[in-house]
């Protein structure tokens, strides 16, 4: 016979449960946090304490009540003083921030990165130099509780280990580990792939607040995306799940970085979209990134043809792409980030057309096409949230072991 969770077991969940309460939807009452967790005002009592005393967070009286009686405790996240570093490795740029429990984004730096070989010392080097910088900043009393960084590559979950990242031109490359020695924290870096990230971003934080079943595709040089079913993250068995950019909507269509051809990102992606509108160098991309993707979108506004028939055809793409997706996962809401941002918004009325012509009905009834609403800081954003995880897992325990 199986003993059940110990009383210590129930007190870490709890604790876990509340701080996350507190650190998703801001400050909040006692007596509110009573209601929510299904607990008696007591146990919200002690639990309110022990973090307290974690220094995790704080309790205030409230403002403004309105109401006569004693007021119940408003709980805040100690955000100026806990906080993580997230940092974020796409093709085009280097970011890092420093983010306080609460999810407040307290300091950041960026660079942009020259697209070429991953060079790791390098790169690692940089990175950990602007989290250096913003802690140079920070007060005697704050306490960094974790670390996570966003790639645009597939990640092993069990080293950070970049297993593949073709639009990084990075393979096998221990980023985790080096970035983890280069800090000097004493703290592992937790490594993720951008676009499941920025799903998880966008599901606590963003446009998919609330929505159980969703999907977001992100662009840059090519397409990522990451599957939220029944609330979760759709990992797969080793964590490299959620390649959508790979799905193939073409076959014997355009080569792919990741040595298939007609793969969605192959269709989809900036190249494919640059080349269509003829804005493509004779020796490849004269002019890349974000830029040059809006420039195409703007132009495409302004009533030229050619930007507007490159848009309709990726859209056509995009469409099929969002199609097969919509049948087999159901999502209630389909979110656009990254570059897709702007090519969803310049190609719209295609994505629909293909999703009213292969999407089944009862799967496209209710569906919500959305850009996202973190914008460039949904990979970020999600890195803290990955970096954060343990201490919401253990929060006292997570503590002991950076202040101890
Ligand atoms: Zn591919």
């Amino acid at each position: 016979m199986r003993a059940g969770p110990s009383q210590e077991d129930i007190r870490r969940h709890n604790l876990g449960a509340l701080l996350r309460h507190v650190h998703l939807g801001g400050p909040i009452s006692r007596a509110e946090l009573t209601t929510r967790m299904g607990l008696n005002r007591s146990t919200i009592m002690a639990l309110t304490s022990d973090l307290t005393a974690a220094g995790l967070v704080r309790e205030e009286l409230p403002r403004e009540t309105g109401r006569a009686g004693r007021p119940s405790l408003v709980v805040r996240p100690e955000s100026s003083r806990v906080y993580v570093f997230a940092f974020d490795v796409g093709p085009d740029r280097l970011a890092a921030a420093r983010v306080g429990l609460g999810g407040a984004i307290l300091d950041r730096r960026e660079a942009a990165r020259e697209r070429g070989p991953f060079r790791l010392e390098e790169l690692a080097g940089a990175l950990a130099g602007f989290a250096r910088q913003m802690r140079r900043k920070t007060r005697d009393d704050t306490v960094c509780v974790g670390a996570a960084a966003a790639v645009s590559g597939g990640v092993r979950k069990s080293d950070g280990v970049i297993r593949f990242g073709p639009n990084l031109r990075a393979d096998e490359v221990p980023f985790g580990e080096e970035l983890g020695r280069r800090l000097g924290l004493g703290l592992p870096v937790t490594v993720g792939n951008d676009a499941n990230l920025a799903a998880l971003a966008e599901h606590s934080r963003g446009v998919g607040l609330g929505v159980r079943d969703l999907i977001y595709l992100h662009g840059d040089v090519g397409i990522g995306g990451g599957i939220i079913a029944g609330g979760h993250l759709l990992g797969g068995h080793d964590g490299y799940g959620g390649e959508v950019g790979h799905m193939v909507v073409n076959p014997g269509g355009r080569a792919c970085g990741c040595g298939s051809s007609g793969c969605l990102e192959a269709e989809v992606g900036e190249r494919a979209l640059l080349e269509a509108a003829g804005r493509l160098g004779r020796h490849g991309a004269a002019q890349h990134g974000r830029d040059a993707v809006r420039a195409v979108v703007d132009a495409a506004d302004r009533g030229d043809i050619v930007a507007q028939e490159a848009l309709g055809r990726v859209g056509d793409w995009l469409g099929l792409g969002v199609a097969n997706l919509v049948n087999i996962f159901n999502p209630k809401m389909v979110i656009f980030g990254g570059m897709l941002r702007e090519v969803y918004l310049g190609s719209a009325a295609q994505v629909r057309s293909r999703l009213a012509l292969h999407a089944m009905a009862p799967q496209r009834e209710k569906l919500r096409l959305r850009t996202s609403a973190l914008a460039d800081d949904a990979t970020l954003v999600g890195a803290a949230e990955l970096a954060f995880a343990h201490v919401l897992a253990d929060p006292l325990e997570a503590l002991a072991r950076v202040s101890g």
